[in-house]
């Protein structure tokens, strides 16, 4: 097992990703970020000068073939399946293009892109590959069927891998927390005030924190930390689980 890693993670320009990245930079790890958006990206090369960027958009199987090829031998040995998106909607009046574009970036986004870094792990017989899942991965919430639908099937897709890569050091995992504050959930607090005529401090408290008994949102540092702990030596039995941050939702 590498000391330091050479860390793929999408996502990365934003939130929980940009976490992530800017956690194993300064830990002295290589880290390849990735993201749809250049700017972003732009802005985090000035600051961490460290960080390779690679802007593509995951929705597009040739852009990650490409991105992918343009490492060349540079291949990561950690991948970070991470990059999401949300569109709430009652299923009648959900678009399809937004239905597909969902399921593109979160589902088969993610298995394209480890389709694509499991041969140079085979090869190096090591690999660790962590999804940040959410706690729709395991139940759902009225007006999310894209989301909730995608972070199921990421569950099922990194059993199935974890069963096709038994014969290896790789494992993959699934991270699900309940609500961490990001701009991904930012932007859903401001749109719920306005559709329920709430303040955004009500929404949080009325909507966000009511199924969490511990009534916190799950921060980034938590996070970092799960994938840390699934990166380190103890934990490479663990594979095709979910590790579950939700202050007791699904306890109930
Ligand atoms: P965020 O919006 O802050 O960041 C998401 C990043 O994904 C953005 O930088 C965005 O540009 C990128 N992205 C979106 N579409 C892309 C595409 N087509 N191609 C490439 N990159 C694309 O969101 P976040 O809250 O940091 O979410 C990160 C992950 O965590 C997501 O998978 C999300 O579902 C999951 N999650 C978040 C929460 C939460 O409460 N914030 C809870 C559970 C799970």
């Amino acid at each position: 097992m590498p000391s330091k890693h050479r860390i793929l993670i999408t996502g990365a320009a934003s939130g929980i990703g940009l976490a992530l990245t800017e956690h194993f930079v300064t830990g002295g790890h290589e880290v390849i970020a990735c993201d749809l958006q250049r700017a972003a990206l732009d802005s985090l090369e000035k600051s961490l000068p460290q960080v390779r960027t690679l802007a593509f958009d995951l929705s597009d199987a040739k852009q990650i073939d490409a991105a992918f090829a343009s490492l060349g031998e540079d291949t990561p040995d950690v991948l970070i399946n991470n990059a999401g998106l949300q569109f709430v909607s009652p299923l009648e009046e959900f678009p399809p293009e937004k239905w597909q574009l969902l399921i593109a970036v979160m589902l088969t986004g993610t298995a394209l892109l480890t389709r694509a870094v499991l041969p140079p792990m085979r090869k190096r017989n090591y690999g660790r590959i962590v999804n940040i899942g959410s706690i729709h991965a395991l139940i759902a919430s009225p007006f999310k069927s894209a989301y909730v639908a995608a972070k199921h099937g990421l569950v099922g897709f990194s059993k199935t891998i974890a069963l096709e890569t038994h014969d290896a050091d790789i494992t993959i995992n699934t991270v699900c927390p309940g609500y961490v504050k990001t701009p991904l959930v930012d932007a859903q607090i401001a749109s719920l005030a306005r559709t329920h005529h709430m303040t955004e401090q009500q929404v949080v408290e009325e909507i966000m924190l009511k199924p969490m008994p511990k009534r916190e949102f799950i921060t980034t540092d938590e996070l970092v930390g799960c994938v840390e702990f699934l990166l380190s030596p103890v934990a490479r039995n663990i594979t095709g689980q979910c590790l579950v941050l939700d202050g007791g939702w699904t306890a109930q």
